[in-house]
């Protein structure tokens, strides 16, 4: 099925009334507001019409998303720049009334011109040293209405754009603006609920507006099917130049997840895979992965999703001890064999990893790679248990957790750091193997590819 905008709106909004009822849904409702909260309106998420907020089986699609335009600076005028002595800053009023300040020493250090950047790589070649931290200015010219001039008090002069100065103005809400375009950290918490967006292989392969909204979706929500691709190996590796480059692992460049003798995973075997992330052994685990189905079960076999970061709000709403303590204490893990290449690997994370500000930004949880070594104080060992345990029976609640089934030709994309994953227990065929090929990608490259559509869908830097 072909999506074209106007028809993912449409469909957009009738997903919405549905939504709407949904909402009434304690946990989605809340999540909501936690996200409109920061100062951001809610995306909408496509929920399963005929759920009434719950929902076990997926076999529903819903289309991708339009992406929102990236954050529009009409060419906005300056009125009056003003140089406030006292607090070594400029004050720039807009054509509109409003006003933004600039602290000199930022002003001097960001100079566009071509001694104080090298152009060729829009990199900043003015070494810190050269800089007077403490640096006054001498004149303020307003060029033209889009253009202010500063000279220094060495003779330097700078030029600034109106629209670069304004993208760049330090109030909090115009700086969150800008994070939110760069990093697309808003994220939209879904349950059982969610009718997985999806949209077509090919598409996204071949057309700049469609892989946007794939990895736009991929971002925003977590999780994004696309149907369509061929019965042959090699289809993860495609969807991955298309980004960029693969994340090549101990598992190799892309591996096949299939029922092997003396398995060195236990993905690899027929058995039930209780919900994980994935590498979790590796310091830095695989941001995103792509899973292609060549070969279903006849019996069996179907996936299991959640979204981690709506479950670790629900354990800190709920039990905020638990959330304390998953987003304190540091877990070994560990992964030993033989695949790509022989590996003994070992690392140590949060289980609910939080930032500065303390936002969940990544869950690292593999129930099977989770070291017996466990570098804690005799007294922790008992509180970390209760603590995971309570973080894992909310993730299995029926409301949190989304099941689908994969048939050949569908690939499921997902945040890896973000959604755990499962499967159920399948019967092994021998004359037909369920085979499914995977590949891993690393955010810095997807968010990297996504920022170039979106230049080549909408203009502009
Ligand atoms: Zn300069």
């Amino acid at each position: 099925m072909v999506w074209g905008p106007s028809t993912g709106r449409r469909m957009w909004t009738a997903i919405h009334r549905c939504f709407t009822r949904a909402m009434l849904n304690p946990g989605g409702f809340r999540a909501l507001r936690q996200l409109s909260g920061r100062g951001q309106a809610p995306l909408e998420i496509p929920v399963c019409p005929s759920s009434r907020g719950r929902c076990y089986q997926h076999t529903m699609a819903a289309p991708l998303p339009v992406p929102p335009q990236p954050m529009c600076t009409p060419s906005l005028g300056m009125k009056r720049a003003m140089y406030l002595e006292r607090e070594r800053q400029l004050e720039v009023t807009w054509e509109n009334g409003s006003s933004s300040r600039y602290p000199l020493i930022w002003l001097r250090d960001n100079c566009q011109c071509a001694q104080c950047m090298l152009q060729s790589a829009t990199a900043r070649s003015l070494p810190l040293s050269h800089l007077d931290v403490d640096t006054g200015l001498e004149r303020v010219l307003i060029t033209e209405p889009s253009k202010v001039s500063l000279v220094w008090p060495d003779q330097h002069v700078s030029e600034f754009d109106a629209s670069w100065l304004k993208k760049r103005c330090f109030s909090s809400s115009a700086r969150q603006e800008m994070q939110d375009e760069l990093f697309l950290n808003q994220r939209v918490y879904w349950g059982s609920e969610l009718q997985i967006p999806t949209t077509s292989f090919q598409e996204v392969l071949h057309d700049d507006k469609t892989a946007l909204a794939w990895l736009t979706t991929l971002r925003r929500i977590g999780i994004v099917y696309l149907k369509g691709a061929s019965l042959e190996q090699g289809q993860v590796a495609k969807l991955s130049q298309r980004i960029g480059y693969l994340r090549l692992t101990f598992y190799g460049h892309t591996w096949q997840v299939q029922d092997k003798p003396k398995a060195n995973n236990v993905a690899y075997t027929s058995g039930d895979l209780s919900l994980h992330t994935d590498y979790p052994a590796l310091q830095h685990p695989p941001g995103v992965q792509f899973l292609h189905c060549l070969s279903q079960a006849q019996q069996g076999g179907d996936s299991e999703v959640v979204d981690g970061f709506h479950v670790a709000y629900q354990l800190r709403q709920q039990n905020p001890e638990a959330f304390q303590i998953l987003s304190s204490l540091r877990v070994d893990f560990t992964d030993t064999g033989s695949d790509y290449c022989d590996f003994a690997v070992q690392s140590k994370h949060r289980i609910i990893d939080v930032d500065s500000e303390g936002q969940v930004v990544r869950i690292n949880y593999n129930n099977a790679t989770r070291d017996s070594v466990l570098d804690l104080p005799l007294e922790q060992v008992q509180p970390f248990y209760s603590s995971l345990r309570a973080y894992v029976d909310l993730m299995t609640r029926p409301e949190n957790v989304l099941t689908y089934r994969m048939e050949p030709g569908d690939i499921i994309t997902f945040d890896n750091w973000r959604l755990l994953h499962g499967r159920r227990t399948y019967t092994s065929d021998p004359v037909r193997p369920r085979h499914l090929e995977g590949a891993y990608l690393d955010w810095d490259e997807v968010m990297s590819r996504l920022r170039l559509l979106r230049r080549a869908v909408y203009g502009g830097r």
